[in-house]
């Protein structure tokens, strides 16, 4: 839980949180449920505690700065897999899409898994820093651009429901909010529901064990039929949970499923 290189990058600030939490969840237990106005109010707090820190380098003032951006790897349509994201040096299907098209159709991918988006991504999940998502929501909403098909709905990953009571918010949600905004298509929080916990994506490593346990993991609403749907989350590990969604949300009846994505594990 209070991990030291978090600590050292984030200084005393963020160190005084960790603790608190820390005693916190000693004192109750980590599986206790605490109610959403408490989360809400702690997390709210947090984002009000910490200071405006660079989550990669610690530079003041900003929660990511822009040397921090630039360094990290942009993911190039032109030259990735269109519908799992890989890079693959051409604008074709990858060997594994082309022999086995997954459900979702089209994935974009805006940064690589890496360096301060890995900060980040960790800082919005973990450290409760949910000020960071619009900046990050923003630079998603740029990548799928104006010059795409746009979707008739934006539907965040959702997370079980156990799960969001223990974080207090969905980070898919909190990125997929300025994304909707930014091109302007409405955003279906409802329309899809997580019905199962699978453990934590870095629980599982091996690929067709995390392939099985996302299968059956969705459930969609009926609204969705006839809809184009735009999937948002996070972080692409192999595509499992993506495709795991789109799939539930085609079998409701969607007209087809994109997905974008602020970083793709290569
Ligand atoms: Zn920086
Ligand atoms: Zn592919």
């Amino acid at each position: 839980m209070i991990r030291l290189t978090e600590i050292r990058r984030q200084g005393s600030a963020r160190l005084g949180m960790h603790l608190f939490y820390g005693a916190w969840e000693l004192e109750w237990g980590v599986n206790m449920r605490i109610g959403d106005f408490t989360r809400r109010v702690m997390s709210t707090t947090a984002d009000a505690l910490f200071p405006s820190r660079c989550v990669q380098c610690n530079r003041d003032g900003v929660l990511l700065c822009n040397g921090c951006m630039e360094a990290t790897a942009r993911l190039d349509s032109k030259r990735s897999c269109r519908m799992c994201a890989l890079p693959t040096g051409e604008a074709t299907l990858c060997g594994r899409c082309s022999s086995d098209p997954p459900p979702v159709s089209a994935l974009v991918a805006t940064f690589a898994f890496d360096g301060a988006m890995r900060s980040a991504i960790h800082a919005l999940k973990y450290d409760g820093l949910r000020a960071i998502a619009p900046m990050l929501g923003d630079e998603m909403a740029a990548r799928w651009g104006n010059s795409r098909k746009m979707p008739d709905a934006i539907v965040p990953v959702p997370l079980h429901r156990s799960r969001l009571r223990s974080r207090g918010y969905n980070q898919a949600e909190l990125l997929a909010r300025p994304v909707a905004e930014r091109i302007g298509v409405p955003l279906g929080t409802g329309l899809l529901r997580r019905v199962v916990d699978s453990p934590p994506q870095a629980a599982a490593t091996d690929e067709t064990e995390r392939a099985r346990r996302v299968r059956n993991v969705f459930e969609a609403d009926a609204d969705v039929e006839g809809l184009h749907v735009l999937l948002i989350d996070d972080v692409a590990t192999t595509g499992s949970t993506i495709n795991s969604a789109a799939q539930a949300l085609l079998d409701a009846g969607a007209w087809g499923v994109s997905a974008l994505v602020l970083a793709r594990e290569l």
